[in-house]
């Protein structure tokens, strides 16, 4: 069956479904069709190539999650730098210490130097009157892969 290609509202291309599946969605009117095969008809339309959603979906499976944490991917994040004081990192910082219930996650996590580590110890930035450089985020798996 052939497949059809179905564009967000605007233009960006979604997946493929069946030329069924397309058909429905223009009976349901939430799409119409972007282009056409002019000599193919469907009954009296012709047969859809391409059609495009009428509102915009947001494709949020597109942007959720980001790559497993992993302390690898801290130190490539942070480009291995301390992010207390900018000296090269060898450990992983939990900024809400583990032993209170900080967890492996890419906003509890900063690259580290030792001395910076354990100075630190089991308190947070604030309490051990340590500043952080960075803002800990989600990398992007663009980000992991160029450093
Ligand atoms: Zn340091």
């Amino acid at each position: 069956m052939t497949a059809v290609l179905v564009l967000n509202a605007d233009l960006g291309p979604l997946h493929r479904v069946s030329l069924r599946h397309a058909i429905r969605m223009l009976l349901r009117e939430v799409a119409v069709v972007h282009e056409a095969e002019p000599d193919r008809l469907i009954g009296v339309y012709p047969l859809p190539r391409v059609v495009r959603l009428v509102s915009y979906v947001v494709t949020r499976w597109r942007f959720s999650g980001g790559p497993a944490w992993s302390r690898a991917g801290v130190h490539a994040r942070d480009g291995r730098r301390c992010g207390y004081c900018g000296a090269e990192a060898t450990t992983i910082d939990h900024i809400l210490p583990r032993s209170r219930g900080g967890r492996n996650s890419w906003k509890n996590t900063v690259a580290a130097c030792t001395g910076c580590n354990q100075r630190k110890g089991d308190r947070t930035p604030a309490e051990a009157g340590m500043v952080l450089r960075v803002k800990p985020s989600i990398p992007t798996w663009g980000a992991l892969v160029q450093r």
